[in-house]
C-alpha cells in the first residue's frame, strides 16, 4: 500500500480514532465479543492499531466485518466508548474506499439495504439474486445452491420477489444519506 493510500485510510478513520482516544487497552471488549474467535485480530488490538496509526494493518484484517453489532463491547467498556458505532464506521470506510478485499462484503451490504429500502424487509430471493448479479461471476452462485435448496425446503426463505412496504422507507434512507454526507 503506498503513501497516498495510507493517507486516504488515515483520513477515513480519523473520526473513529477520536472516538476511542481514551481506550486503556483493558481487553474487556475482546473478552465480551461473541465473534472474537472468527476475528484474525482482536477488538482490543484493532483499537491499538488505530491509536498508533497502523491503519494498513487494521484494513488488512477483516475483523470489523465480523462484528454483528450485538453491543456487548459497548455496554461493558469501562471507558464508555461507542465501540459498536466505531465498528460500523470502519465498515463504512472500507466500503467508501472500495478496497479490493472488502468488495464482496460491500456488495452484500448494498444488496441487503436495497431490499430493505424497497420492501421494508429483506426479500431473500431478490436480495441474493441482486448480490450474485453484482459479483459478475457466474460460478459463485453454484457454491450456494445446495444451502439455498435446503433453506427453501425448510421454509426458511421464501421464493418471492414482490413488494412489501414498497417505497415507504425511501424518505428515511434519504434523510440518513443527508446526515452522513
Ligand atoms: S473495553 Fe474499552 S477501554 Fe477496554 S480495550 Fe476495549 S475499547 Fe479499550
Ligand atoms: S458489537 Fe461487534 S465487536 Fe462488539 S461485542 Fe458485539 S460483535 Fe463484538
Amino acid at each position: 500500500m503506498g503513501q497516498v493510500e495510507n493517507e486516504r485510510l488515515l483520513e477515513q478513520t480519523g473520526a473513529v480514532k477520536e472516538m476511542i482516544q481514551t481506550c486503556i487497552q483493558c481487553g474487556t471488549c475482546t473478552a465480551s465479543c461473541p465473534n472474537n474467535e472468527f476475528m484474525d485480530i482482536t477488538p482490543r488490538r484493532m483499537w491499538r492499531l488505530l491509536l498508533t496509526d497502523h491503519v494498513e494493518a487494521l484494513f488488512s484484517s477483516k475483523s470489523f466485518i465480523m462484528c454483528s453489532s450485538c453491543y456487548y463491547c459497548t455496554l461493558r467498556c469501562p471507558r464508555g466508548l461507542e465501540l459498536t458505532q466505531a465498528m460500523s464506521l470502519l465498515k463504512q470506510a472500507a466500503s467508501r474506499l472500495k478496497l479490493k478485499q472488502f468488495k464482496r462484503s460491500s456488495l452484500f451490504y448494498d444488496a441487503f439495504l436495497d431490499s430493505v429500502q424497497k420492501h421494508g424487509r429483506v426479500k431473500e430471493m431478490e436480495f441474493m439474486t441482486h448480490y450474485f448479479i453484482s459479483l459478475k461471476n457466474p460460478v459463485i452462485p453454484f457454491g450456494y445452491a445446495s444451502l439455498g435448496l435446503k433453506l427453501l425446503a425448510k421454509g426458511k426463505i421464501r421464493p418471492e420477489f414482490g413488494s412489501g412496504a414498497k417505497g415507504k422507507l425511501a424518505g428515511l434512507f434519504k434523510k440518513v444519506a443527508e446526515l452522513e454526507a
